[in-house]
């Protein structure tokens, strides 16, 4: 089969959940068989949004290849298992950037450079993934694991070897391109452009999926659909007629409402389809399996639609969620009080818990305003509490403040890359004696800087895409509370995203007080993991754990964590 393209826009209002109905295709195609892979286009110029406050844009997700990427990447792989790539997140700025070059090189011999046709051009052309010289070999053979597709086939151990290296090529059954963004948009154009070039180009190879909104009339007691009929011509002046329709609403759709929507777009009845609120994301995939989502675009494309298939794993999770009742109680100590901002940390979190048959009840406690005098009260009621990573002096001291209480009242807690950072300071401030220890982050003239650059950042001035990132590996200690939580695993790739590390020159004094380093980097040894043994569960890790998180597997240090507060 050749590959074949599905193109997912929005429209109405933004935050309709584009991401997730992305990722439930994409988990619907996958359980069917296919070899799927889901990207984001986003029309912003930032080359990527590694440099953007999280208020801007939520959390910046991190792939193994080491692309700081949108948030909804991090639905992708959650959702499917699918290793996404810096392929799989493109800005427009991205696409203006390679033109440029192109532009400045001379390849254009001569031409006005337009953004018809060459934005576009560029724009179809990663569309299409015919990117693959951007690879290198590291990408390749995280292109190659796709470890849903093998959970949906139910491959296990020595399968799973032989299908990774069977699809060690890039071609997919079916590529799915979410554009971030609004239709309407001006900065959506050439995105839009490029879609309907390439619908007209692939014929029935290509669908187009569009997301909208049917409010609910409060006062006329009334669901409104000319907001769609609004957006779907909106579509339409720009060349693109959708064939499927998802609906976006908080009120059940009823039959007559579908069929005015279809026949006022010109879309199939089967063709349109609810999404109302969920209780949780993760019963999305199966209520749009319900509703014949994936059997409407399969018939769109003319691929024979088969069986349903059962989806049992995930059936099971679900089942798991819906009967864990039980709360624990996690405190999230950082300094952006938004949803978004930890997004990974708190699905990890949500996801472990269901494995353990609770239900991870997280409360937010801002860093910034904790105190010696307040931080008991702060912690109080919590089983555990992450330290949350982040970037600058802001809160910092908060973050302190809480790792001491932790640590000297033995309450679970795991720091996460600033917040492992935290928690070596504070030993090194309250155990070692170094009452001024810091990172030279925050303070370049601490006598005991414990936490410190890395020397091959020292000479770096560009702040985009310049930090450690993506994946490297760790060797773990044996007999470890890490090496126990990853089931006694030696050999562990977890994902980066930080300029500064622990100062090796601190080891040993750490070492013989208490704290000890039990995952290094073997080719820099590099500290990635500290824990204190004597407590319960106090553990904090460089790397970012909550990037490799899925539904089918959840982490094993979230899950030995909530094991703890448990
Ligand atoms: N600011 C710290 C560093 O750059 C930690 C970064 C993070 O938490 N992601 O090393």
């Amino acid at each position: 089969m050749n590959t074949k393209y599905i193109f997912v826009t929005g429209g109405v209002v933004s935050s309709l959940g584009k991401g997730i109905i992305s990722a439930s295709i994409g988990k619907l195609l996958q359980a069917r068989g296919y070899k799927v892979t889901i990207q984001k286009f986003d029309p912003y110029i930032n080359i990527d949004p590694g440099t953007l406050n999280p208020y801007e844009h939520g959390e910046c997700y991190v792939t193994a290849d080491g692309m700081e990427t949108d948030l909804d990447l991090g639905h992708y792989e959650r959702f499917t298992g699918i290793r996404t790539t810096r392929q799989n997140s493109i800005t427009t700025g991205r696409i203006y950037n390679t033109v440029i070059d192109r532009e400045r090189r001379g390849d254009y011999l001569g031409k006005t450079i337009q953004v018809v046709p060459h934005i576009t051009d560029e724009i179809k052309r990663r569309m299409l993934r015919e990117e693959v010289d951007e690879l290198t070999s590291k990408q390749v053979l995280e292109v190659s694991s796709d470890q849903g597709r093998a959970d949906e086939l139910n491959l296990q151990g020595k399968q799973l070897v032989n299908l990774s290296t069977k699809n060690s090529s890039t071609k997919y059954d079916f590529v799915i391109t979410e554009v971030g963004g609004t239709i309407g948009d001006i900065e959506s154009a050439p995105f839009m452009e490029a879609i309907r070039q390439l619908r007209w180009q692939l014929g029935r190879d290509a669908v187009c999926v569009h997301l909208t909104y049917v409010p609910y009339l409060k006062a006329a007691d009334e669901l409104k659909t000319k907001p769609t009929q609004h957006s779907v011509k909106e579509l339409q002046s720009m060349g693109i007629q959708p064939d499927i329709l998802v609906l976006r609403t908080e009120r059940h759709l009823d039959d007559a409402i579908r069929h005015k929507v279809a026949s006022f777009c010109n879309v199939d009845l089967e063709c349109v389809v609810q999404s109302e609120d969920m209780p949780s994301i993760y019963e999305v995939p199966v209520n749009m399996q319900r509703q014949g989502l994936d059997a409407a675009i399969l018939r769109k494309i003319g691929v024979p639609v088969g069986e349903t298939p059962a989806m049992k794993l995930w059936h099971d999770f679900l089942d798991k969620q819906r009967k864990a009742s039980k709360e624990v109680h996690i405190g999230l100590v950082g300094k952006y009080d938004l949803q978004d901002a930890y997004k990974s940390i708190r699905e990890s979190l949500n996801l472990a818990g269901i494995y353990n048959d609770v239900k991870a009840k997280i409360h937010f406690v801002n860093s910034e305003e904790i105190t010696p005098a307040n931080v008991s009260e702060r912690l109080a009621g919590m089983a555990g509490i992450i330290i949350c990573p982040g970037f600058g002096q802001r809160g910092i001291e908060g973050k302190i403040l809480a790792a001491e209480y932790t640590r000297t009242h033995d309450i679970p807690t795991f720091g996460i890359c600033l917040g492992m950072q935290m928690m070596v300071i504070e030993f090194a401030r309250n155990v070692l004696g170094y009452k001024d220890a810091n990172s030279t982050e925050m303070n370049p003239d601490t006598s005991a800087g414990v936490i410190d650059l890395m020397e091959e950042q020292k000479s770096i001035k560009q702040m985009g895409g310049t930090m450690r990132l993506g994946a490297y590996e760790c060797v773990l200690v044996e007999g470890s509370r890490a090496y126990e939580a990853y089931g006694n695993e030696i050999h562990i790739q977890e994902r980066h995203r930080h300029r500064y590390e622990f100062n090796n020159n601190y080891q040993k004094e750490y070492e013989d007080a208490g704290m000890k380093c039990v995952g290094i980097n073997p080719d820099t040894n590099l500290v990635e993991i500290v824990e204190v043994p004597s407590l319960r569960w106090y553990i904090g890790t460089q790397f970012h754990p909550e990037y490799s998180s899925t539904v089918l597997h959840p982490h094993p240090l979230f899950m030995s964590f909530i094991k703890a507060c448990i």
